[in-house]
């Protein structure tokens, strides 16, 4: 089953469009379904998002088991970990969509725009990492600025980062898309492509 990115990113506005009226039709969600998929997976996009627990990812594309594959980390960011999941992804699941998608009251930006007391290694890492980008696009401390940005950054990331990413957008067989979940109506503010150049 081929589509274009175009066509993808529709169907995941009409899943997410389906949630919003209340009309989620809990796609794929059997065990029989489960059972199909044993032999293999075809699913229709890829999400970075965060590891927030108000960001459940299939539950706001209203998909099911095999539909999406899913990156989660905190404050959906682009480290190697990511790279790689996406480049297999592309490469052996012929994905044509990823959705690079931060949300409004993200914890992890928010710790990037404040002073912050005791961090772990690990996790000052994540939030320093988080901090340059937000530099890149000249924002400071404003946050609703920032959870945008955030995410246009870590998309701008998979493409630095990813010989194979830039080749299939550079071909038009890849789209990836940065968003934003506002979290307070549910909404998804779409910020756009981004491109090889
Ligand atoms: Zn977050």
């Amino acid at each position: 089953m081929h589509h274009d990115p175009q066509k993808l990113l529709e169907m995941l506005q009409e899943g997410h469009a389906r949630f919003m009226a209340g009309e989620s039709r809990h796609p794929h969600s059997s065990a029989y379904r489960l059972h199909q998929l044993v032999e293999g997976q075809h699913p229709l996009a890829a999400v970075v998002s965060c590891s927030d627990s108000r960001v459940p990812v299939e539950l706001l594309f209203d998909a099911g088991f095999g539909d999406l594959y899913v990156v989660r980390t905190a404050g959906n960011t682009s480290f190697t970990d990511t790279i790689g999941s996406l480049d297999y992804g592309v490469l052996g699941l012929n994905l044509q969509l990823i959705v690079v998608m931060g949300h409004e009251g993200c914890g992890a930006v928010t710790a990037a725009c404040t002073p912050q007391e005791a961090m772990t290694p690990a996790l000052q890492d994540l939030v320093l990492n988080i901090r340059s980008g937000l530099d890149e696009e000249g924002v400071g401390s404003e946050l609703d600025r920032a959870f945008r940005a955030n995410s246009r950054v870590a998309a701008r990331r998979l493409l630095q980062g990813s010989e194979l990413m830039r080749s299939r957008v550079a071909e038009g067989t890849l789209r990836i898309e940065a968003a934003c979940y506002t979290l307070e109506k549910g909404d998804i503010e779409w910020l756009g492509p981004v491109s090889a150049s």
